[in-house]
């Protein structure tokens, strides 16, 4: 593609919108990363193209349709007895895991259910990773 230069844009009327309100470049991003990232990573997709992380960590209308359970964390944390799936991670401190998160298999965003065979045990790093 490179060798015959071929290149790609959107249509004359669409840019010339996108180049005179930054605001609409702004929900259009935001509407693209809520509806195929899970919030854990938001920021991260935000950062690597370059804009503002503010854009992240408000719940879409899908999202916010969409109830999540407050238990899917404790009950998955317990069956992965509150221990990290790959490297086996399980700091505490008292009775507090630390650095140990409740991660769907099939993300939230599409559609996961938050049930614990739809749940894994995960260290923020290893968590981020997958
Ligand atoms: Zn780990």
């Amino acid at each position: 593609m490179r060798e015959n230069r071929v290149r790609g844009g959107f249509p004359p009327i669409l840019r010339a919108a996108l180049q005179s309100d930054p605001e609409l470049v702004a929900t259009i991003a935001r509407r693209i990363v809520d509806a195929h990232f899970p919030e854990s990573i938001r920021a991260d997709v935000l950062a690597a193209v370059g804009l503002p992380d503010d854009l992240s960590g408000v719940a879409s209308a899908q999202e916010q349709a969409r109830r999540r359970d407050p238990a899917f964390r404790e009950k998955v944390l317990l069956a992965y007895q509150y221990r990290c799936s790959v490297c086996g991670h399980d700091l505490r401190l008292g009775r507090q895991t630390i650095g140990l998160e409740a991660a769907h298999i099939k993300w939230f965003q599409a559609l996961g259910p938050d049930i614990v065979p739809n749940g894994i045990a995960l260290c923020s790093l290893h968590h981020k990773v997958f």
